[in-house]
């Protein structure tokens, strides 16, 4: 494609964009815009401090980072590669519905829909009739964890159960250091200052530059706010408020210690187990396994956080435990006026479906949607936060019913989670899946009808009827047709190799042979 011409641009065309910032959300923030307005004339500037540092957090994915990978020119391989990383395919949660207890959330489709009727309500006609198995007996992706196997979407047999999406852990540091030298290479123009103060305009209130301890004083169109948790520019300086929901996920703190990697890659999973006040990850790297504690204060303090965490290690720790704190919530108005406020600055819903990274991707897709030029139309700025905040919401619902649907009795933070008031929406979906088996969608959710069905069969809440359109087969019929299903799925699990053959296609020669990789 030919260099966009200058003379095209509009007279009040954005021309230069700061980000403050350099963790994960600077970086992917500033190779994205950079990908994706190449040839435009836009200068991409990056402010980070590296005294301040990054939070260091943030290794596991959903599969919609593989669409940012491809957006910014990465390859699945390269990023695995770079940053130690492995393949997931899903969260496996143990102790949540009762200590002992285990389910998987897949990133994959179970089984078939039949006459319009969805999957889901032919096993709840066999559930209701005694003749149920498990739910994760029709999903491709569940039985491939549960053998500890992977293979690639592209690898599999044609297959029409065998719909299924992957998503990556990586090393949080590692993964900056590569977007960050893509970034440069890329044309970003890359500051290494503390920002000391932020220019405003005194008649429309937007940013005009920032101004750093080294004496500079860096101007710009648009600022995209990456400054972390304590949002210097959007909370700051443009003075929007926080909303707090930590009334609604009391989670506020996590411990976190990496440790050796013993016993190879043998879980292609990131694993959430249920702990007294709050609950365990565990991610795998090629290198090292990542580690913590996300507990509620109220019902432990730090040392017996830490205490348990090392406690529960599998292998030898690599490091001092670093505690971090946070709260669930976001800002009232993600965008305001030139400042758009992307990852923790936006906003922080605690780490259980790993969906920080995906935030951050979503909201770049928006502003490049509705990309302003340099008077910023209200109007944009109110959709963007119109939209964010309803996927904040609903990924918030979410979260919640893990923790309103767990099993733990006579566990202070968990009895208190059962008993909770639920959100309204979030009430709504459970009230139409207890009467029916009905699953609901509204605007803007990162999970969809799998994930919530995953979530209803692994804490065992079951409607009280099915959806009567399934009787148009005898049970016998659906035992048939399930059966054939499973049958598929063991089929096509067993084309799947032991994960840890599958880092061996990492190697260089592997990555420039390997087919463009996978489903959307
Ligand atoms: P930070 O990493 O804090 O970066 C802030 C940047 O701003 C730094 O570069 C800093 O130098 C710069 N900065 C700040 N002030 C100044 C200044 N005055 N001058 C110059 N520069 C400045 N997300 C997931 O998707 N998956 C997970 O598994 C996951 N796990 C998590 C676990 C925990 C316990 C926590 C707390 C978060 C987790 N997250 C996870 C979220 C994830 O870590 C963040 O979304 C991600 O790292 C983005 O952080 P950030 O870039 O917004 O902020």
């Amino acid at each position: 494609m030919p260099d966009f011409d200058q003379q095209n641009a509009s007279p009040g065309a954005i021309r230069s964009v700061v980000v403050a910032g350099g963790g994960t959300a600077g970086w992917m923030a500033a190779t994205y815009l950079a990908a994706r307005f190449e040839g435009r004339g836009i200068g991409i500037t990056l402010v980070e401090s590296h005294e301040i540092g990054t939070i260091g957090v943030g290794e596991a994915t959903v599969p919609a980072i593989r669409d940012f990978f491809r957006m910014i020119g990465l390859h699945d391989f390269d990023v695995l590669r770079a940053t130690g990383g492995t393949p997931k395919l899903g969260i496996d949660f143990a102790g949540w519905a009762g200590e002992g207890t285990r389910f998987f959330h897949p990133f994959g489709l179970y089984g078939l829909s039949s006459r319009g009727v969805p999957f889901h309500q032919y096993w709840l006609k066999l559930a209701q009739a005694g003749l149920g198995r498990d739910l994760g007996d029709y999903s491709l992706c569940t039985e491939m964890a549960r053998n500890g196997a992977f293979m690639l979407p592209v690898d599999n047999p044609v297959n029409d159960l065998a719909v299924f999406d992957w998503a990556v852990h990586f090393d949080a540091s590692r993964f900056a250091a590569m977007l960050r030298d893509l970034g440069q290479r890329r044309g970003v123009r890359l500051i290494d200052d503390v920002i000391t103060r932020t220019v405003t305009d005194g008649e429309t209130g937007h940013i005009t530059s920032l101004e750093t301890r080294g004496g500079l004083s860096i101007a710009g169109d648009l600022f995209i706010d990456c400054t972390g948790f304590r949002a210097l520019l959007l909370g700051e300086v443009m003075g929007s408020s926080w909303v707090d929901w930590t009334d609604l996920l009391p989670c506020d703190r996590a411990v976190a210690m990496p440790c050796a990697a013993s016993g190879g890659f043998d879980r292609p999973y990131t694993t959430s187990t249920a702990r007294k006040a709050g609950w365990q990850w565990r991610i795998p790297l090629q290198h090292r396994v990542g580690n913590g504690y996300v507990y509620a204060s109220a019902h432990i303090s730090d040392d017996e956080a830490a205490a348990t965490l090392r406690a529960h290690l599998e292998g030898e720790a690599l490091a001092e435990p670093n505690l971090i704190r946070f709260g669930a919530g976001h800002r009232r108005e993600f965008w305001r006026g030139n400042c758009i406020g992307v990852g923790l600055a936006a906003g922080f819903l605690e780490p259980l479906e790993s969906t920080s990274i995906t935030l951050i991707q979503t909201a770049l897709e928006k502003l490049v949607d509705l990309f302003p030029d340099r008077a910023c139309d209200p109007a944009l700025a109110d959709e963007f936060n119109r939209a964010t905040t309803l996927e904040y919401e609903r990924i918030r619902d979410f979260l919640i019913l893990h923790y309103h649907a767990n099993r733990r009795h006579g566990e202070p933070l968990w009895d208190q989670m059962r008993a909770a008031p639920l959100p309204e929406k979030l009430a709504h979906k459970l009230s139409l899946w207890r009467a029916r088996g009905k699953l609901v969608r509204y605007e803007w959710e990162a999970f969809f009808d799998p994930s919530w069905l995953s979530m209803y069969a692994g804490f065992g809440i079951m409607p009280a009827a099915h959806d009567p359109m399934a009787d148009y087969f005898t049970d016998a019929q659906v035992v048939e047709a399930l059966d054939h299903m499973r049958e598929a799925i063991r089929a096509a699990a067993a084309h799947a190799r032991p994960a840890r053959d599958f880092l061996a296609r990492l190697a260089p020669e592997a990555s420039r042979a390997a087919a463009p990789v996978g489903v959307g």
